[in-house]
């Protein structure tokens, strides 16, 4: 009885288990899924590695952190490489723009596209770093459980003017409409619309810039086995395979929890990394605040969903950077389509990812992994029948690249595989098979997120991109530092003899 059950093992559950088990208190973390990772799980095909998800690390000392606390260092047990380019971005009339660390050469290109937008873009940065030191270094990794909470960030929030979209508060420090999607389409990274969320996610702008881009040797997987290593290193418990069916409660307590196959495991303490509304609506479904709380989120907004196209080529086309946005022919009339049209775009903007550029040892010697991924709306926006849509889709994308950047793929191609909207429902149990949880504008964010503590059963935790602060991995490991620093307090208490 005296374990802490920490369900699903994404980079949120994991950082989670991380720091309860390096506190002392023993953990033992359930995956449904055969390996784990969530969003950053790995498919190994024809001797490609693709990692599903995240590709683009930023705060590399939120990671070292973990492995500080338990005594480790991370280099140990992963080698970070950085990424140079950041990101290279490209548009159809043929405009590019390397966006990377070096202050005069990002210059030198926002001048070539509008001289006047250089001053303004480095008021853009001054605010950028306010926002970072406020939104993400003082903010990010605390729990937001009372409103006096949010009262208290009211006032730097205004200042920030954080009812401010992010491409609203962008144009005013830049007029060139490419410069303004340059700068604008990180919170897309995380589900959110550049049109309707808070102006307080250009910080990743500064994060970026602070700490700059990396990849694991290895790609995002080998972070992942790094973190599991550490985990039972230090004497965690990991179960694979073993979905959470059910969490049994005894009035508004949680005693432990039932998987799918019968089997009990008693706790003390439960932290859910699964989907908020999973977690409400199916784990606590049978208890009058699972109902209650699984309304409520319903009726929130999601973040869009992904079609994500992972392939193999016998080519490594070593013209690309790691990491390319490909913005198609419409930017804001398209990602309006994508947040609320009933229906597919005819066009697409893709994000590509070359991870082969930084590591060659992810595919056979001389071919090239790729994974391309559209942002697509969900399933409660679009109902979509994606056994159809999907490989359509994928022939549309197909097209595309060979035309636009990667010639002769089609006779390169090896290997492929697609993860659809129905994928993130049925395989990662997302609600409306959203790829980012709720959607993080300022009305569903801090206070306004489901709680990292549960108000009614204390003995109930919500780790990850569904609680405060958000999606995203530096988003997800500071809900596992908010999580765990309410954890350790309560079971601290708890157990202190009286
Ligand atoms: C394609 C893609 C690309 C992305 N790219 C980036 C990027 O480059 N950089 C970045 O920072 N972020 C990126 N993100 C966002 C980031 O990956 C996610 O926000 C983050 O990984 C989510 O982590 P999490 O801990 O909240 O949960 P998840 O990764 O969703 O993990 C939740 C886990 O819970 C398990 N689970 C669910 N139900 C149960 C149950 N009943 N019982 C047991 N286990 C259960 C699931 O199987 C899963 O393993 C990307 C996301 C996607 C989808």
């Amino acid at each position: 009885m005296n374990e802490t059950i920490v369900i699903g093992a994404g980079f949120g559950g994991l950082a989670l288990a991380i720091r309860l088990q390096a506190a002392g208190i023993p953990t033992r973390l359930l995956e449904s899924r055969d390996k784990p990772g969530g969003r950053a799980y790995v498919y190994e095909d024809a001797g490609f590695t693709f990692d599903a998800g995240p590709t683009v690390i930023t705060d590399p000392s939120a990671l070292e952190a973990l492995f500080t606390l338990a005594g480790r260092r991370l280099e140990d047990y992963v080698e970070l490489l950085p990424v140079t380019p950041f990101y290279r971005l490209c548009w159809e009339n043929g405009e590019r723009f390397d966006y990377d660390n070096d202050q005069t050469h990002l210059e030198q290109q926002i001048a070539r596209l509008n001289p006047a937008d250089v001053a303004g873009y480095r008021r853009f940065l001054d605010y950028s770093r306010e926002v970072f030191q406020a939104g993400y270094l003082e903010l990010g990794a605390k729990p937001f459980l009372a409103f006096r909470d949010m009262l208290r960030a009211a006032p730097q929030l205004a200042r920030l003017k954080a009812w401010r979209s992010v491409y609203a508060q962008v144009s005013r420090f830049v007029e060139d409409e490419h410069l303004r999607q340059a700068f604008s389409f990180h919170s897309l990274l995380v589900g959110g619309n550049p049109f309707a969320t808070s102006s307080i996610y250009t910080l990743i702008h500064a994060l970026e810039r602070e700490w700059g881009v990396w990849f694991p040797r290895g790609g995002t997987g080998a972070l992942i086995q790094a973190m599991v290593k550490l985990y039972t290193d230090i004497g965690g418990e990991l179960e694979l395979s073993a979905p959470v069916e059910r969490l049994e409660t005894s009035g508004d307590r949680i005693r432990g929890v039932t998987l799918a196959n019968g089997d009990y495991r008693p706790a003390r303490a439960v932290a859910s990394n699964a989907d908020v509304v999973h977690t409400y609506a199916r784990l606590l479904g049978h208890h009058p605040r699972g109902r209650r709380v699984a309304a409520g989120l319903q009726r929130k907004r999601m973040s869009n969903s992904l079609f994500v196209l992972y392939f193999g080529l016998d080519h490594n086309h070593t013209q690309l950077a790691h990491h390319t946005v490909c913005f198609g022919p419409r930017y804001r009339e398209l990602i309006d389509e994508i947040f609320h049209a009933p229906a597919l775009a005819e066009d697409f903007s893709l994000y590509l990812h070359a991870p082969c550029v930084t590591d060659p040892t992810l595919a056979p010697a001389g071919s090239g992994a790729y994974y391309v991924l559209a942002p697509v709306p969900h399933l409660g926006t679009a109902a979509l029948d994606w056994d159809v849509e999907g490989p359509r889709l994928r022939e549309r994308i197909f097209d595309y690249l060979e035309q636009h950047y990667l010639p002769g793929l089609r006779s390169q191609l090896v290997t492929h595989r697609h993860f659809t909207p129905f994928d993130f429902r049925d395989q990662l149990n997302a609600y409306q098979g959203s790829a980012f949880s709720l959607e993080p504008i300022l009305t569903q964010s801090a206070w306004f997120r489901p709680h990292n503590r549960d108000s009614r059963i204390d003995n109930l935790y919500l780790v990850g991109a569904g609680t405060h602060p958000g999606a995203g991995i530096p988003g997800v490991i500071g809900s596992a530092q908010a999580t765990a620093g309410l954890m350790i307090e309560d079971i601290g208490q708890r157990e202190r003899p009286a």
